[in-house]
């Protein structure tokens, strides 16, 4: 939240009305229900939730990534111009490493393990740019150490299992720069290190989108991680947005049960600072199978009521974009206070 440069106010990503669908053994598992958001060029938006509350649904629907028993559907999906939910999987294939890049939890699964990681970065320019192999080992070596990585050269010769996971994750995000994508989908980038090599990625991704210029949608369940990072924020709970806003604005003014919650879970921020315990926020995520009445939160809620059981809430606007998921009115779950209440 401390960037210098402001975001370009032009979305580059316009998504409306789009739900994910997964036939299990059970039925229909809604993953993704209903969710609009808008990505500004340049700027870093984070989706944030609990596992199994459809970020990482959302941001392969993105990316057309869905398992096959998935279903996608959506009244808008525009990126840079296209419309993500008709292109035929070879366009799509053709975006994907050039103007829309993606980086995974675990680079190790993504990397692939018999090829040296100078044939993988070429590999993926010269599938979208007409170049030479010694114009793409060069930008290779270029964007190794743009992302800090010594001896270049070296480390292009080497395969993924000789390099430490700070370096694999790294070599990633320099992958991801090959083709200078406008927009990066980073789904928990961080969350297979150690601590110190968490801060240095994250500093490395907000410096180079100062850069680079791209906008990145940051996945994390890290509230920690948003903070540092977002310009605005979409939190998610059983498959919808139930609040988002400026990432200021929803971490001083919380309107929603579940925000007020994963916020007391931060230490340093809710809870956890001096004498405070961390809070927590008891019971579980709803099953997704089928249609859920009312409210989502409502089994975890201590404001619910018996009008959260029915009826679908529509998002409340505060202004300024700033808008949540409840039948509270704005402000009044503060007031009303409890044990999910910030102090
Ligand atoms: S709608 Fe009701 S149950 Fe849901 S978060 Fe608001 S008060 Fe809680």
């Amino acid at each position: 939240m401390d960037k210098t440069a402001p975001p370009s106010d032009r979305p580059i990503l316009r998504v409306e009305g789009m739900s994910v669908d997964l036939a299990v053994s059970s039925g229909q598992l809604h993953a993704v229900r209903d969710v609009d958001f808008a990505v500004k060029a340049g700027e870093t938006f984070c989706i944030v939730g609990e596992s199994g509350c459809g970020k990482t649904m959302t941001s392969l629907a993105l990316m057309r990534l869905l398992p096959r028993n998935a279903r996608l559907s959506a009244t808008r999906m525009e990126f840079d111009g296209l419309d993500l939910s008709t292109l035929s999987e070879r366009d799509m294939a053709t975006l994907r490493g050039d103007r829309l890049g993606m980086i995974f939890q675990d680079p190790m699964t993504s990397l692939n393990p018999v090829y040296t990681i100078g044939d993988q970065m070429e590999e993926v320019y010269l599938r979208h740019r007409v170049a030479t192999r010694k114009e793409a080992r060069g930008r290779a070596a270029y964007l190794l150490q743009r992302v800090g990585i010594m001896s270049p050269e070296l480390r292009l010769r080497q395969f993924p299992h000789q390099l430490s996971g700070g370096l694999r994750q790294r070599v990633m995000i320099a992958m991801t720069l090959m083709c200078e994508p406008r927009l990066i989908i980073a789904d928990e980038p961080t969350t297979a290190l150690d601590v110190t090599v968490q801060v240095q990625i994250l500093q490395l991704l907000a410096r180079l989108q100062q850069e680079f210029g791209m906008a990145i949608i940051l996945i994390t369940h890290n509230l920690g991680i948003v903070a540092r990072m977002a310009d605005r924020l979409a939190v998610m709970y059983a498959g919808k947005i139930i609040e988002t806003g400026g990432a200021m604005e929803v971490f001083t003014h919380p309107q929603h049960p579940y925000t007020r919650g994963l916020l007391r879970c931060m230490p340093g921020y809710g809870g956890g600072g001096g004498d405070q315990r961390l809070g927590s926020i008891p019971g579980l995520v709803p099953s997704l199978i089928g249609k859920i009445e009312g409210c989502g939160f409502r089994n975890r809620c201590d404001f619910a009521t018996a009008d959260c059981a029915s009826g679908d809430l529509g998002l409340r606007a505060l202004g300024g974009g700033h808008s949540y998921r409840c039948r509270l009115e704005p402000g009044e779950a503060a007031k009303l206070g409890g044990e999910h209440a910030l102090s």
